[in-house]
């Protein structure tokens, strides 16, 4: 296991009772470093900025931190989490959920957009949530028509903040929302990639943080994660796919492709022969989107076919398979997609079809991250993944 063991484990956070019953319900034994790391700091209320592997629990940080500030009877929105996608959103709501199991006056929301506004007006008036968690269009629509109060805010969260920040439509957006909360809280921010110019511009939005970054790229790879590439002609990818899925031992798998049409197109043919696959893409409905998900999370589909917006933050955790069908725009594209398997320290296999062994994706990847991912021979040894 990757695990870090050096602390006795999460009793020396001096968390809350209520966290520390529902963390040992959870079945969390140890923290990971990245735990280690920023929870004694970000539980004091100070900034953070955090650049850790995928898989190993950021999403932990940032809720536990915030959960042991909170009142266990807390009034207002006191807590603001955005993020780039709305399956992310509503994940990361099931995360604060799962955690709140004990403080039962703490209440979520999620908030995205896709849905008639007004939905939202009635949840923010009915509910009353004190955590809100979504993406940054909608919640400033609310924000700016006066639904929806800042005022209280006392943590404000990006997850995947590289992705929101890079985007210079969702920059502004968040740039705006920033404005609109008091001066004096917590800004976190988490990815699992950082470039060196994004860096300033996260810090832009903090206070003397907490910064932890990983800058050795093979610290970033996932080492319980087999990685192989097949070097392959388009005619040939829908044969390669279906003979990989007939052989290897998969739990469920994620296939990535790099547009909508393909995603529609290649999760029809996987159907009509018999493979129990659905996918998710931008241009379904948001109900089919969120539904799309569930099924997924629920292992009532064993193949998803995606594009980068399921790449990003999703955690399911019998994932031990991802293809990339259509290989990944960038390094970084690359990591977050393979990420998908092989979360918190398990075992996973990454397959990934390019045009020939010089694809440039695939030398960036090997010197970025340092790794060699081997081109694929045989079937491979289902122990290992
Ligand atoms: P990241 O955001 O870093 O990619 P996540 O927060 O999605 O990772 O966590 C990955 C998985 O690991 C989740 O299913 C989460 O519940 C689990 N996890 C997090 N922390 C621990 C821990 N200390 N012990 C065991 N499992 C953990
Ligand atoms: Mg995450």
């Amino acid at each position: 296991t990757h695990v870090a063991m050096h602390s006795s484990g999460f009793r020396e956070f001096l968390l809350k009772p209520e966290l520390e019953r529902v963390i040992g319900d959870c079945g969390f034994e140890h923290p990971s470093e990245v735990q280690n790391e920023c929870i004694p700091q970000a539980i004091l209320g100070t900034d953070v900025i955090c650049q850790a592997k995928s898989g190993m629990g950021k999403t932990a940080v940032f809720v536990l931190s915030t959960l042991q500030q909170i009142d266990n009877t807390p009034s207002g929105i006191t807590t603001l989490v955005l993020c780039n996608t709305r399956e992310l959103a509503y994940q990361i709501c099931d995360e604060f959920d799962r955690f709140t199991k004990y403080l039962p006056n703490v209440k979520t929301a999620v908030i995205y957009g896709g849905i008639p506004v007004q939905t939202h007006k009635d949840l923010i008036k009915e509910k009353k949530p004190n955590i809100i968690i979504g993406t940054p269009g909608r919640i400033l629509q609310l924000a700016s028509e006066g639904a929806l109060s800042l005022k209280e805010i006392k943590q404000f969260i990006l997850d995947e903040c590289d992705t929101m920040l890079e985007s210079l439509d969702m920059r502004k957006d968040v740039q705006k929302i920033f404005k609109l909360i008091p001066a004096n809280k917590q800004v976190m921010m988490f990815s699992a990639t950082l470039s060196d110019t994004i860096r300033p511009i996260c810090k832009k939005f903090m206070n003397n943080p907490l910064e932890i970054y990983i800058n050795d790229g093979s610290k970033l790879t996932l080492h319980g994660l087999q990685q192989y590439y097949v070097p392959i002609t388009e005619e040939q990818k829908n044969k390669k796919l279906i003979e990989l899925l007939d052989s290897l031992d998969f739990n469920q798998s994620v296939i990535f492709v790099k547009s909508v049409r393909r995603a529609d197109a290649l999760n029809r043919i996987l159907q009509d022969i018999g493979f129990p696959s659905i996918c998710i893409h931008r241009d379904l409905d948001q109900k089919d989107r969120i539904e799309q998900y569930r099924k997924f999370k629920n292992f009532e589909s064993r193949i998803m076919v995606a594009t980068n917006i399921f790449g990003r933050g999703i955690d399911i955790e019998r994932v031990n398979v991802v293809i990339n069908y259509d290989m990944a725009e960038s390094a970084d594209t690359y990591l977050h997609r393979v990420g998908r398997a092989g979360r918190f320290g398990t075992k996973g296999l990454a397959i990934s079809f390019v045009p020939s062994k010089e694809d440039p994706v695939l030398e960036q990847v090997q010197s970025k991250f340092v790794v060699s991912i081997k081109e694929l021979v045989a079937t491979p040894d289902p122990s290992t993944y």
